[in-house]
């Protein structure tokens, strides 16, 4: 028996790690075969124990206790202290935004149903009917199915999200569902307090509701049987880059890295290094493949878990020059509102292109680390910060070939002289 039923659930859990994706089709027939049928409130303060007990950690990036998030902005909708109750706003943010990331859009249109049910159930709890969808126009279309063949999500507002690095920032989110661009604000006043319109609002990855919909079901122990003490149930991961099999699996959380990569069809040994966590993560060289997909385990790397992205990197490739195209795409995409993106991130990949390109002077990677270090922590998100942590880990993870590129070599391409000097 679960928390929030006076009967057992219609169906058992999935067993095995094939969770989020048990269900044979998209339809809510399929869905309702391999789940259930989801209750239709929940009491807040039993959700938020549940949650706590599940240890569910947000499945966006920035691995926020789920269960904290919505108590936030729970307490500041029903405040005593502002006499008013304010009615508060959940967003399902399904924009990636990030190009290694497949997850959301792949569960999306896998698993509609499940993010619906985990959106609504969230709302109730917190007392509102105000709940909005923000997704690609290429998902949105398998959730607008969705959506008409239950009479209790008619009421959910759909956005469509750009196809924008920064469109999925949390204050990005808020800004394109209020009818403004999708870039993002200071952060100075909290989501939870003061989002759309002023309202307490909740930006809510759509993993991170479809799991909150398997929990209020089947409940914190069962979603605990899956993963480790830290990194509990279970986690969508992208795999791309030079693997035979580019795709999104549900690992159980604290699997390795090698193993997700492994079932992506790449040979550890032809690899020279793994991007972890994206754009904005950091590298782990290949050596290191043993190492658990876990805050703690990534830590030493300067990597976490993220939104579960890894970028396989093969022994054929520069690591410096991946680097640079990355920090490049990274510089083009804010809106420059903000001194780090106007002028430093230009500058930082200019400099990472220099070295990557075979730039023989030996100032250049002591200027990536100064403007590494000008950047960071100065922008009123975390652009500048997620760039710097990728250029940083370029220089020490491709240490080695820092040297042989000021030299006129290249690691990936032995043999071959690069660049000229200078
Ligand atoms: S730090 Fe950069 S990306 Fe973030 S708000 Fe400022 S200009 Fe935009």
């Amino acid at each position: 028996m679960t928390m929030t039923q006076s009967v057992p659930p219609v169906v058992a859990g999935p067993e095995g790690v094939r969770r989020l994706f048990a269900a044979d089709g998209p339809h809510l027939g399929s869905h309702l075969a391999a789940f259930g049928p989801a209750p239709r409130s929940v009491d807040t303060p039993v959700l938020l124990a549940e949650l706590e007990r599940s240890g569910l950690a947000g499945r966006g990036g920035a691995g926020f206790p789920t269960w904290r998030k919505l108590a936030a902005t729970e307490s500041a909708a029903h405040d005593p202290a502002r006499r008013l109750r304010r009615r508060a706003v959940v967003i399902a943010n399904g924009a990636e935004g990030e190009p290694l990331s497949r997850k959301d859009e792949t569960l999306l249109r896998a698993a509609p149903h499940l993010i619906l049910d985990g959106l609504l159930l969230v709302a109730a709890s917190i007392g509102t009917k105000d709940a909005v969808l923000y997704a690609p126009s290429t998902s949105l279309a398998a959730v607008a199915r969705a959506v008409d063949e239950r009479q209790d999500a008619r009421g959910v507002r759909l956005v469509e999200a750009p196809e924008t690095f920064l469109s999925g920032e949390a204050t990005a989110v808020v800004n394109a569902v209020g009818g403004g661009p999708a870039i993002p604000r200071d952060h100075v006043r909290r989501m939870a307090e003061s989002g759309l319109g002023g309202r307490p609002t909740l930006v809510q990855n759509v993993e991170t509701l479809a799991h909150i919909a398997l929990i209020v079901r089947f409940g914190a122990a069962w979603f605990r049987s899956q993963g480790t003490d830290d990194e509990a149930g279970t986690r969508l991961v992208s795999v791309s880059g030079d693997v035979a099999t580019p795709q999104v699996f549900e690992v159980p959380g604290g699997a390795s890295v090698g193993s997700a990569l492994a079932a992506a069809g790449a040979p550890p040994r032809s690899l020279r290094a793994v991007l972890v966590g994206g754009y904005h993560g950091a590298w782990l060289p290949a050596e290191r493949l043993d190492t658990a997909l876990s805050v703690e385990g990534l830590a030493p790397f300067g990597a976490a878990p993220g939104a579960g992205i890894l970028m396989a990197l093969g022994s054929d490739r520069c690591g410096l020059e991946a680097s640079a195209e990355i920090a490049t795409y990274l510089a083009s995409q804010s809106a420059r509102q903000c001194g780090p993106c106007a002028n430093g991130l230009p500058r930082l990949a200019d400099v990472l292109t220099r070295l990557a390109a075979g730039d023989r002077s030996t100032w250049l990677p002591g200027e990536v680390r100064r403007l590494a270090a000008l950047v960071a922590g100065r922008g009123s998100c975390h652009h500048p910060d997620g760039t710097a942590r990728l250029v940083l880990s370029s220089l020490t993870v491709f240490s080695s070939d820092v040297q042989a590129h000021l030299a006129g070599r290249c690691e990936a391409h032995p043999g071959r002289r690069i660049g000229s000097g200078r």
